[in-house]
């Protein structure tokens, strides 16, 4: 091929541009305007070393593998390929193998600046949707960035120093199916994901902990099923259980609820319309101010509804106890007042709480809850409502810990490659 003074300049230009040097060169740049492309070809200085990419020997040039191409950064608003047919190598230990190129890591069909910045976009996109268009990209494509970025991160991911471990189910996909997520609770990041909420799963959550982390954790926070529960005795038995806040809270609303409902069929049967529309005031901790009055008198009314959301705003003050012995004494005390009612639901909650006080009062010691594994909730929301492309349980996994794990995720971007 004859190249003039110009097409060598150019050559040498995308050479810069790409960051490689010798042996590698620069061979050709191809601008296509109709596709609005610009392949980069990029040759290997035949008289130049190989070295066997896994134990670093240098050794004999074997062949060449099949050409094949590389996404890179667009260059100015061209899609940028590069293609090359990468040297493979003849190592005496490891037999015949591709070398390392400076542009990319292995495997991969981006070059490492391209990974790097297609790790940015997908983080700082809404949606995936979003990101597949910004980047000029593929479903397939932007899974495949997202999978290897979040492998890199668990690589490089220290576990070393948590304390607090937090177990937590969320929905997912249609009907009764759930994932459990572990968190770290001090580091406000994602650990793990896994199918179903059974103690199975609690186990495998306890597992993305080092044994030696595993036996080092002091509490771990949870809902009060059986499972993580069960998980936790088989995995961290020293680890002391604290049920979560916000899932007694729940509870209390539940059954705040369902007196509301009983009551209010009770009523309208008579004529009385006092409990319509009233479902989300005896919910909500702040009302808004337009309701604040009607909300008292209705206070004022002898309702069992009213009694049962008093029982639940006096179990707030549960949590502001300053020790568990005061804790236990301010618990006696309100399950007794709660006994006496003949508020069913109440009771039926006052009676689990009771079962699981042991796991109540660690609180004192530990106050720790799941509110980061709550936080992370309209994130996880908008991942599962982003459905193309997300078929299996696997993708929404390292979707979720792509997002919510804190993870070191871009590639090295390699300076020597620069010379
Ligand atoms: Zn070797």
């Amino acid at each position: 091929m004859k190249t003039t003074k110009n097409e060598e300049t150019v050559a040498a230009h995308y050479g810069r541009l790409l960051g490689i040097g010798a042996p590698w060169k620069v061979v050709s740049a191809e601008l296509d305007l109709l596709r609005g492309q610009v392949v980069i070809e990029v040759g290997w200085d035949e008289s130049g070393p190989v070295s066997c990419p896994e134990c670093g020997q240098a050794c004999a040039r074997h062949d060449h593998a099949p050409e094949r191409e590389w996404r890179h950064l667009n260059v100015m608003q061209f899609l940028t390929i590069i293609r090359a047919r990468v040297p493979r190598c003849a190592c005496p230990a490891h037999g015949v193998k591709t070398v390392r190129t400076p542009w990319a890591e292995p495997g991969s069909h981006f070059t490492l600046h391209f990974e790097a910045f297609a790790v940015q976009v997908i983080a700082a996109c809404r949606s995936l949707t979003q990101a597949t268009e910004l980047l000029e990209l593929g479903w397939d494509g932007v899974q495949r960035v997202v999978d290897r970025a979040v492998e890199r991160g668990l690589a490089r991911r220290s576990t070393e120093g948590i304390l607090y471990l937090g177990l937590d189910e969320k929905s997912f996909g249609r009907g009764q199916r759930y994932v459990s997520l572990a968190t770290d609770i001090k580091g406000a990041r994602v650990l793990e994901v896994v199918p179903g909420n059974d103690q199975a799963a609690g186990e495998a959550l306890w597992q993305a902990l080092p044994a030696g982390q595993r036996a080092r954790v002091e509490a771990a926070a949870m809902d009060m099923s059986a499972g993580f529960v069960a998980a936790t005795r088989a995995q961290a038995p020293q680890a002391a259980i604290v049920h979560d806040k916000f899932h007694v809270a729940k509870l209390l609303n539940d059954a705040v609820d369902q007196t509301r409902r009983a009551e209010h069929q009770q009523l309208q049967a008579e004529g009385d319309d006092t409990l319509k529309h009233t479902r989300y005031l005896w919910l909500q901790g702040q009302l808004p101010a337009a309701r604040q009055a009607g909300f008292a008198e209705l206070l004022e009314i002898n309702l069992k509804t009213a009694r049962a959301w008093a029982y639940k705003e006096q179990f707030t003050e549960f949590w502001g106890q300053p020790d568990a012995a005061q804790g236990a004494a301010f618990f006696a005390h309100w399950q007794r007042s709660v006994m006496r009612s003949r508020l069913s639901k109440v009771k039926a909650v006052a009676k689990t709480l009771h079962r699981h006080l042991t796991n109540l009062l660690t609180y004192f010691m530990h106050p720790i809850t799941n509110a980061i594994s709550e936080g992370f909730n309209s994130r996880i929301q908008a991942l599962k409502a982003d459905a193309r492309g997300f078929r299996s349980f696997t993708n929404y996994r390292t979707r979720i810990l792509f997002h919510c794990g804190k993870l070191k995720m871009l590639p090295h971007l390699q300076p020597s490659s620069t010379h």
